[in-house]
């Protein structure tokens, strides 16, 4: 349920209020834009009339909103949410360049490629180290060394760095990690969600195989009920019959997902169709469906990458990319 409060309400009288909805159990979320105050309450609403709400004379409006998820809905946070992280800013104009291989390999090729794509005109780096493998015999990443590596990547290049948690047990080496990924994979371990949102950090969610966008928003859902607001989600294919591309990317997931909520979404051109030359096309795509970043692996020797080399563009490739994808931005208004 959302409570559109009057214009002319005062601080007190809306503190008043707030402290009444908690004493009857229920969960406030408070969006301040420019003209009104919208407060949202989770919880059980179903025995509260909107009757006896509009008696109060702070109260404008009353809607029920009946999508399961409501802390990631946009009808209780009107405005774009903009992630802040590390000096950059994701969300309403600003378009995030996410890039680095699927996996840190080694110093050389993290810091190579950190040099490369930042110089290029990504914002973060993305990069692996503990990876989510079909086959328990492939390369596993390289853990909490692939981390350090990262930082050390960052220390050069100040760009802020993404990467997978696979496991809550994981979480005491992210400490100095700039935004935890959440894979596929894991979109639905819930017990994980959980411990999530006591984490202070931003997190980056990828949509799982086969899941829908309002599964997506849910575990979104999960994230934000435990405190943590700051979520990107991330489209990154779904599993389909055909098999030329190994996902399918859900394009129009992007302008539903910009629609019914106000978080951020991103485009992982890469694992959506698992093909390099496709990356940049797809990239254009994204920012054409109104995506507010991307996340694209780029390797600087794909041919013998660990992982995902099929996929990877080189950083020649990448710099190309983006002098493309720059005009795109400027077309749809966004800043990088
Ligand atoms: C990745 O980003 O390297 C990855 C494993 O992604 P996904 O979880 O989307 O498969
Ligand atoms: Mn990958």
């Amino acid at each position: 349920m959302i409570l559109v409060l009057k214009q002319k309400a005062t601080q007190s009288e809306i503190e008043g209020l707030k402290k009444n909805l908690q004493a009857r159990g229920l969960g406030i979320h408070e969006s301040k834009g420019e003209n009104t105050t919208i407060i949202g309450l989770v919880g059980d609403t179903s025995h509260m009339s909107e009757e006896s709400l509009l008696a109060n004379p702070v109260i404008s409006k009353v809607m029920r909103v009946n999508e399961p998820y409501k802390m990631a809905n946009r009808k209780f946070h009107p405005e774009d949410t903009i992630i802040s992280c590390e000096g950059q800013k994701i969300g309403g104009n600003n378009f995030a360049i996410m890039a680095g291989p699927c996996s840190v390999e080694s110093e050389e090729q993290i810091i190579s490629i950190a040099e490369d794509v930042k110089k290029s005109g990504a914002t973060f780096l993305r990069g692996g180290a503990f990876k989510p493998r079909t086959s328990p015999y492939a390369f596993q990443g390289l853990g909490c060394e692939g981390i350090e590596l990262l930082k050390a990547a960052k220390k050069i290049t100040g760009l802020p760095i993404v990467t997978e948690l696979m496991s809550i047990t994981q979480l005491e080496f992210f400490e100095d990690v700039d935004i935890i990924q959440i894979g596929a994979r894991n979109m639905q371990n819930f017990t994980l969600l959980k411990e999530l949102g006591s984490c202070g950090k931003p997190i980056l969610l990828k949509r799982g195989l086969a899941n829908t966008v309002k599964e997506l928003l849910m575990s979104a859902e999960y994230i934000m009920a435990g405190g943590n607001e700051n979520i990107i989600l991330c489209e990154r294919g779904i599993r389909s019959f055909d098999n030329f591309t190994r996902n399918v990317l859900d394009l129009s997931a992007i302008p539903y997902l910009k629609k019914v909520s106000h978080l951020p979404v991103i485009v992982d051109p890469s694992h959506a169709t698992g093909l390099a030359w496709m990356v940049p096309t797809m990239s254009k795509a994204a920012v054409a469906c109104g995506a507010d970043g991307i996340i694209v692996e780029v390797h600087n020797n794909p041919q013998e990458a660990l992982c995902d080399g099929e996929q990877s563009i080189t950083p020649a490739e990448f710099d190309k990319l983006m002098n493309q994808v720059r005009k795109y931005l400027e077309f749809e208004g966004k800043i990088i």
